[in-house]
């Protein structure tokens, strides 16, 4: 069976730190061999494979018939570097660079568009809104508005509802279709091939590599591969023999309603409530609105529940001077989490040549260039790009270790 690998790799193990060494020019590549298998295409396995298709030849295997079609094509496209667990808001700022300047000729659009996003507390959870302030600490980039000033960028705010609010202005929209688009063309441009309707059914050692069976078609052979399942990522794991990693694939929803008449919802902030219970945001010219809720579900093509979107509406209009008649548009996705609701992002210790790229949870766009630059490097054995440990990561903090809780 070794004889019929076509590739060379090598794993050398440092401290748990394997170094891959990609394929020689005389070693055989066919569309079947490859150096590296990512399983999933959404932004987690595209803009991993973009950093390492210069390097490496990727194959990106996805079960859909399209790119993007499950977590991240569902997103709100919100850029929020106060937003998430430590680690996240560390990586997100690291990211910061690349969305204002991506790499000459990624997309004819530009990624991010400023907008303000507000946590907003009533009188009965200021104690939530220094809760958070506390939690971001010194580097807080929050500034606490007082209602009229809170007015003035959300106008439909009703007077009376909020009590405070807490700032951002370094936030931003994203667009996630030129970003997925950009990645895509980055990593074709470099080799890398995407198969779509490719459903990873199993998977089992090949000499050093694995060979994956796909629910159609010929088998795969990589040296590596890389879990970026989204929400079927313990699924994935559990082919491989992997540790399991807890994931919760947690239901979120949102509607899109039209503004009031006459109101221009460019310029007004994306308003969070601090306990996060909902949350409104302009698009393109009409607003989201979401219930923020965290139902946990098995891995499939989520739908809305016309609960999860009464209830958006509701504590929207509570506290929004908005009359709804209307919803144009509606749907679910899935935020998968572990326990600490950090990413998992590393080798395996219990299956050889098996990476992790999980548990993105509600932040898995805004962190992806800095996430996939970071994990391209641990498996291509590089350095850790500077610009990423100076905002403070702890790599400790990513660790499938840390968690792994069954064998
Ligand atoms: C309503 C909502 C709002 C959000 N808002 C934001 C936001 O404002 N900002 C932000 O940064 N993030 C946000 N997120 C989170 C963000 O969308 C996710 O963190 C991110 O998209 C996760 O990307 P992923 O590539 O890991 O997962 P996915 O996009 O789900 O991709 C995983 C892919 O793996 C494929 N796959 C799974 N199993 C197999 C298999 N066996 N074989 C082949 N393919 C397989 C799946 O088909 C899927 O396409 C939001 C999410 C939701 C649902």
């Amino acid at each position: 069976m070794r004889s019929q690998l076509a590739f060379l790799f090598l794993s050398v193990i440092f401290s748990n730190k394997k170094i891959y060494t990609p394929m020689t020019q005389n070693s055989q590549s066919t569309d079947r061999h490859v150096d590296i298998a990512v399983i999933g295409a959404g932004i987690a396995g595209i803009s991993l494979a973009a950093f390492l298709s210069p390097h490496a030849r990727v194959l990106l295997v996805e079960q859909e018939g399209q790119p993007g079609y499950h977590a991240t094509g569902r997103s709100a496209a919100i850029y929020a570097p106060s937003y998430g667990p430590p680690a996240i808001r560390a990586l997100t700022r690291a990211s910061r660079a690349f969305f204002q300047s991506p790499p000459q000729g990624f997309s004819p659009y530009p990624l991010v568009t400023p907008r303000s996003v507000c946590f907003i507390a009533r009188s009965d959870q200021l104690s939530s809104a220094d809760a958070l302030m506390n939690e971001l600490g010194d580097v807080s980039p929050l500034r606490r508005l007082a209602p009229a000033e809170m007015r003035e960028l959300a106008p439909l705010l009703r007077p009376n509802y909020a009590a405070l609010a807490l700032c951002d202005d370094s936030t931003a929209d994203i667009d996630v279709a030129a970003l997925l688009q950009g990645f895509l063309m980055q990593s074709k441009g470099h080799g890398a091939r995407l198969g779509t309707h490719q459903r990873v059914v199993g998977m089992e050692r090949q000499g050093e590599g694995w060979r994956l069976h796909m629910a159609q078609g010929e088998p795969v052979h990589a040296a590596v591969v890389v879990n970026a399942a989204g929400a079927w990522a313990d699924e994935v794991g559990a082919m491989a023999g992997a540790e399991r990693i807890g994931l919760l694939p947690k239901r979120r929803s949102a509607a899109i309603v039209q503004a009031p008449p006459g109101f221009d919802v460019r310029g007004m902030a994306a308003v969070i409530d601090v306990d996060e219970q909902f949350y409104v945001k302009p698009d393109a010219g009409n607003l989201l609105i979401s219930p923020a809720n965290e139902d946990v579900q098995q891995p499939c093509d989520v739908q809305p529940e016309e609960l999860d979107i009464a209830l958006g509406l509701d504590r929207a209009m509570r506290a929004f001077d908005l009359d709804v008649k209307r919803i144009q548009a509606k749907w679910a996705g899935l935020r998968s989490f572990v326990a600490d609701k950090t990413p998992v992002v590393g080798w395996s210790d219990k299956a050889p040549n098996f990476f992790w790229l999980a548990g993105q949870g509600g932040y898995g766009i805004q962190s992806s260039p800095a996430l996939s630059e970071l994990a391209a490097a641990q498996i291509l054995g590089r350095e850790i790009p500077s610009h990423i440990l100076q905002e403070g990561l702890d790599l400790n903090a990513l660790r499938v270790q840390r968690l792994a809780v069954s064998a």
